[in-house]
């Protein structure tokens, strides 16, 4: 067994000694093989396990009459789009995963596997334009290769975010990253850069990996300025065992009681600002009102 199959072992497992059980090792011998490999596992025992990545495609390759306003039927299609990388990463966590196609660019089936086995680990994922891109994109394929479908799992959208809660020039992860000077997208040749990594150009394909991973690392600044603001974020809360009063935007424990109270329809909660991210959130816990005001209704 080589690193990458225990690495993938444990990324299906959650633990050295299920992945060890699973492929029939020790789990000491498991270990000696995994370590040094670039484990990828999600972050630690607590809170949500919140994936980022981003996708690149090759283009689709077709018969067309002319360039503009063009309505390419599938007849016309010669060959159709598949993965050629991905990057991802999880929250809090330093390591970057990418995996590109194996072989030809059209074979897409072990990168698919992966994003697969990440999405079964994941709570939330997190992607920029994910809902109509990158994620529809990654269940194309897996219904391609004749996967089943992902453990379910929350998504956050960052620019589907942006553009419910701001008013911004442009919602694009450049555009966000230039307006809050969180950075920039690496530069790049263009459509060649594609064409040389479909050919199997290596250097093409190094800047692929820094662009791919540029990407994830820029839409994860864009994610943490944006969530505090985010009225319609999960609830981070919820995934810690404990019943401590939680930031529901991080999950961070360090609150301060605000002097101002949340209003619902009939109760009343402490309110709270979080120190970690800055978010105002509520208690579950109602504040005891008398019983006159109750009657106001
Ligand atoms: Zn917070």
């Amino acid at each position: 067994m080589n690193q990458r199959t225990a690495e993938m072992a444990y990324l299906a497992n959650g633990s050295v000694l299920k992945a060890a059980k699973s492929v029939h090792m020790r789990q000491e011998d498991f270990r000696t093989i995994l370590k040094g490999a670039k484990t990828f596992a999600p972050n630690g025992d607590a809170g949500a396990k919140v994936l980022l990545f981003d996708i690149e495609t090759s283009p689709i390759k077709g018969w067309t009459w002319d360039v503009w306003k063009q309505n390419i039927s599938p007849v016309q299609i010669i060959e159709d789009s598949a993965i050629l990388c991905f990057a991802a990463k999880w929250l809090h966590d330093d390591k970057v995963l990418f995996q590109k196609s194996k072989g030809h660019y059209l074979d897409d089936r072990e990168l698919i596997e992966t994003l697969a086995t990440l999405f079964d680990q994941a709570d939330i994922i997190v992607a920029h334009n994910g809902k109509a891109f990158d994620i529809s994109r990654v269940w194309s394929r897996m219904i391609f290769h004749g996967l089943p479908p992902p453990v379910p799992f929350k998504v956050i959208d960052t620019c589907l975010m942006a553009r419910s809660i701001l008013n911004l020039p442009h919602n694009s992860l450049q555009g966000i990253a230039r307006y809050y000077g969180l950075g920039s997208k690496m530069e790049h040749e263009g459509f060649p850069l594609w064409f040389k990594c479909m050919d199997g150009d290596t250097d093409a394909w190094e800047r692929m990996e820094e662009y791919n991973i540029q990407d994830v690392l820029l839409m994860e600044e864009v994610y943490r300025k944006l969530a505090p603001y985010d009225k319609k974020h999960p609830n981070m809360a919820l995934y810690y065992e404990d019943c401590a009063d939680r930031c529901t935007k991080c999950g961070a424990k360090a609150l301060v009681e605000l002097n101002v109270t949340a209003k619902a329809a009939v109760s009343m909660y402490p309110s709270f600002r979080c120190k970690v991210c800055g978010s105002v959130c509520r208690s579950g816990s109602r504040i005891q009102i008398a019983p006159v005001m109750r009657n106001i209704l």
